[in-house]
């Protein structure tokens, strides 16, 4: 079968004692694999130079709009090696859709669906050897992305787009395992407004998120925890690079609705899975007087949030200014664990694929 992204394989892959020293301890996102895959977007030819080839630095005019103007999005998903030496994909065909929405917003091409995930599955072959050994949580970390890399400055959607594919091997997004992040209530930044970006996955609404981010370490917390523009009179949304969920006392799996948040394609596989655990689930706004009185009278027993490079985490505390919850017993839940491990048995082959949420690459 034709490739739609042909490989040139490098002539200078890092070497194999070298690449295993680095396998044995990859951390999150320090480590790329020996390739890319990329293609080219004009108005005049559509999408073309299609391939797979040495990963290498882009070459970028100072006036390239995306270094001004933000046009860029971006995905994430991992390669999962199953005991038997496979790799598998999780969902991809989600991602691929997101993806197309998110350019959408941000006035970028589409790239078709089919090329998204060939582009995707020819990186994951020729860089097999890079996908860790299942042990760990370990995996391969694909990060899809499209930029605006048209030279000028004036402010219209650029009309040449460069689409690539990045993969590295990752441990855990979390080193400690599920040992629990205590969330910080921002109150000075929010994320998203409505008619903004918030549901698309663009490298903006990172950058905007960073100064939240250090709000949230120096007051020791993990990650943030994002209001709606109302604060502590509105809503709750979601962290940075998570969803957010709570159990109730009642039986209740209860996320933030869509709207203004990112639609997480682990968010929707634990809603999807949550019958199956007794727990009933619904999208929905949540207040954040709900949230401080379900925390203080006990009918929150656990939250947690969810993502691919977090998979399930529990949120342990939420801290925000002159107050400090505990949530459940200030440790990971048991419906948490149940569900955290269902994910993961499902993405590393050790529990059925009832869904046929799997696809496999190798
Ligand atoms: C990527 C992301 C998530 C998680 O989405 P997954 O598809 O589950 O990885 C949640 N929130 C934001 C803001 C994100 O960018």
């Amino acid at each position: 079968m034709r490739s739609a992204f042909p490989l040139v394989r490098t002539p200078h892959p890092v070497p194999e004692a070298e690449r295993a020293s680095i396998l044995a301890a990859p951390g999150f996102g320090r480590h790329f694999t020996d390739h890319m895959a990329s293609a080219v977007w004009t108005p005049e030819v559509g999408w073309h130079d299609h391939g797979v080839s040495a990963l290498r630095p882009f070459s970028l005019h100072p006036s390239a709009a995306v270094l001004h103007y933000a046009q860029e999005v971006f995905e994430g998903l991992k390669a999962y090696r199953h005991d038997d030496g496979s790799v598998w994909l999780f969902r991809p065909e989600r991602n691929a859709r997101r993806f197309a929405r998110s350019a959408e917003r941000m006035a970028l091409p589409t790239l078709p669906e089919d090329d998204f995930l060939a582009g995707i599955e020819a990186l994951v072959r020729a860089d097999e050897p890079w996908v860790p050994a299942a042990t760990g949580e370990r995996s391969l970390y694909l990060r899809p992305f499209m930029f605006a890399a048209e030279s000028f400055l004036g402010v219209r959607p650029a009309e040449r787009v460069v689409y690539s594919v990045i993969a590295c091997p990752a441990e855990p997004y979390f080193p400690s395992g599920d040992n629990g992040v205590t969330l910080w209530v921002s109150t000075s930044y929010t994320r998203a407004g409505q008619g903004g970006t918030g549901d698309s996955k663009c490298g903006g609404n990172y950058g905007a998120g960073l100064a939240a981010q250090v709000e949230a370490e120096r007051h020791g917390c993990d990650q943030v925890l994002y209001l709606d523009g109302a604060g502590e009179q509105g809503c709750v949304e979601e962290s940075g690079a998570m969803n957010l969920f709570l159990i109730t006392s009642d039986g209740e799996l209860v996320t933030p609705a869509l709207g203004t948040i990112l639609e997480g394609v682990t968010r929707d596989t634990v809603l999807t899975l949550a019958p199956e655990y007794g727990l009933t689930p619904v999208a929905r706004p949540v207040t954040f007087e709900e949230l401080r009185e379900g925390l203080a009278d006990g009918t929150i027993t656990e939250a947690f949030a969810s993502g691919t490079a977090a998979v399930l985490t529990s949120v342990v505390g939420i801290k925000g200014e002159g107050y400090a919850w505990t949530v459940g017993t200030g440790k990971q839940g048991e419906r948490t664990a149940a569900l955290r491990e269902r994910v993961l048995g499902i993405q590393y082959g050790r529990v059925e694929d009832s869904h046929g949420w799997l696809r496999r690459v190798v």
